[in-house]
């Protein structure tokens, strides 16, 4: 019998609109961006390790460079947008460009969503928020997320060299969350075969890439493909819903204030694991993205023994009387998931993390 080679369920594609441009220096590309947009006073945003790429692009904007804010911070909290808010009304800027990670990309997003101006982004980490029409805000520390076209930054600017400094340990963890969002997107409720192919070309890249990163992070071709392998990632964040894995990475790191990057790779062996029985055909194909015969999951956590990620969520620096309180709020309000929770399940998920252990069967 014939079998359709991509999916046999009726599916929805919607693409989102983002020009892309890739490559090695491509932050020249900055000024043409600007003109393109009709952006005649742009506001830099970057984070403290970019200055000098703050001060070059300054330069290469000449009468276009209104200024500059470097005090973006994790989970975008309100008071850092209100500081830079005010700077946007006092040197009446019309357009952004961000240098950074995902707390920059996640500052730029909340002036756009306040805004409507324009955004360039080019990112230097692996987080994938560029892709997103997704922000998550945190105010008096509660953390909430919303999803509006207002904060898809128009422009993309994918410079593999402003990747080449960023530490091997965040390196391997940041490249770790954006596997994280591909291997979510290959078995989410709005699961397509446009995304899932992108998804499984992201784990591709990745898994190679991020060993050789981590042995040299200078290895160009290597950050190259990285690049390439988290803005596929960010397309599946940005386009199909994320489950277990995401929602305990969210709990994990509201309650506990933990990393964002380093949660995400600790976690994601284990709900991985704790998924596998619901989803046979997403593990063969991870498997052959992994280039490994079985054991999607161990394969994972044996990219994470290579990177050197911290030894369990305990390094960390989460309770260990965190564990229940963890369970208990990612059962409250769940996100949609391909097996169901089990409050056992999720206590062994989440002690295996904790401890570094090597992920296995959940009940
Ligand atoms: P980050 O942006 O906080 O960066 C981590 C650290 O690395 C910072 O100290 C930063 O200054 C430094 N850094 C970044 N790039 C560097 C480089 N090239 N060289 C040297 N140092 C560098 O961390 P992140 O993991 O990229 O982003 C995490 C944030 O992004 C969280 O707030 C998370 O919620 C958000 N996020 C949002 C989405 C979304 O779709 N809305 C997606 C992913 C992540």
């Amino acid at each position: 019998m014939y079998e359709t080679s991509f999916s046999q369920a009726p599916f929805v594609y919607e693409a989102l609109p983002t020009r892309v441009v890739f490559g090695s220096g491509m932050r020249s590309a900055v000024p043409e961006e600007v003109s393109r947009l009709g952006i005649s006073r742009a506001l830099i945003l970057h984070g403290r390790s970019h200055d000098a790429v703050h001060q070059e692009l300054q330069r290469a904007l000449g009468e276009r460079y209104a200024g500059a804010f470097d005090g973006a911070r994790m989970h975008t909290p309100v008071d850092v947008t209100e500081a830079a808010m005010k700077q946007v009304a006092e040197l009446s800027i019309d357009g952004i460009v961000a240098i950074g990670g995902g707390s920059t990309t996640g500052l730029a997003k909340a002036i756009a969503l306040r805004t409507d101006l324009p955004q360039i982004v080019l990112p230097s980490t692996y987080a994938g928020s560029e892709m997103t029409p997704i922000l998550g805000e945190t105010r008096g520390g509660l953390k909430t997320t919303q999803r509006s076209l207002k904060v898809l930054p128009e422009v993309v600017i994918y410079d593999v060299d402003l990747t080449l400094d960023l530490p091997a340990d965040l390196s391997g963890t940041s490249g770790m969350n954006a596997i994280a969002h591909a291997v979510e997107a290959l078995y989410a409720r709005e699961a397509n075969p446009v995304i899932s192919a992108l998804a499984l070309q992201s784990v591709r890249a990745l898994a190679r890439a991020l060993p050789a990163i981590s042995a040299d992070p200078g290895n160009r071709p290597a950050r190259t493909d990285a690049l390439y392998g988290a803005w596929l990632a960010g397309i599946c964040l940005g386009s199909v819903g994320m489950a277990l894995h995401h929602k305990l990475c969210h709990t994990l790191g509201g309650s506990f204030d933990l990393p964002h990057a380093s949660t995400h790779a600790l976690v994601l062996p284990h709900a991985l694991a704790y998924n596998a029985p619901a989803v046979p055909q997403v593990m063969a194909q991870l498997c052959d993205a992994l280039g490994v015969e079985r054991d999607a999951p161990a394969a994972l956590q044996a990219i994470n023994r290579a990177i050197g990620a911290p030894a369990g969520l305990a390094a960390l620096g989460m309770p260990q009387d965190g564990i229940a309180r963890a369970v208990e709020l990612a059962l409250a309000n769940p996100y949609w998931n391909p097996r169901a929770l089990t409050s056992d399940g999720l206590t062994q998920l989440i002690c295996d993390a904790f401890h570094g252990n090597e992920p296995r069967a959940y009940g």
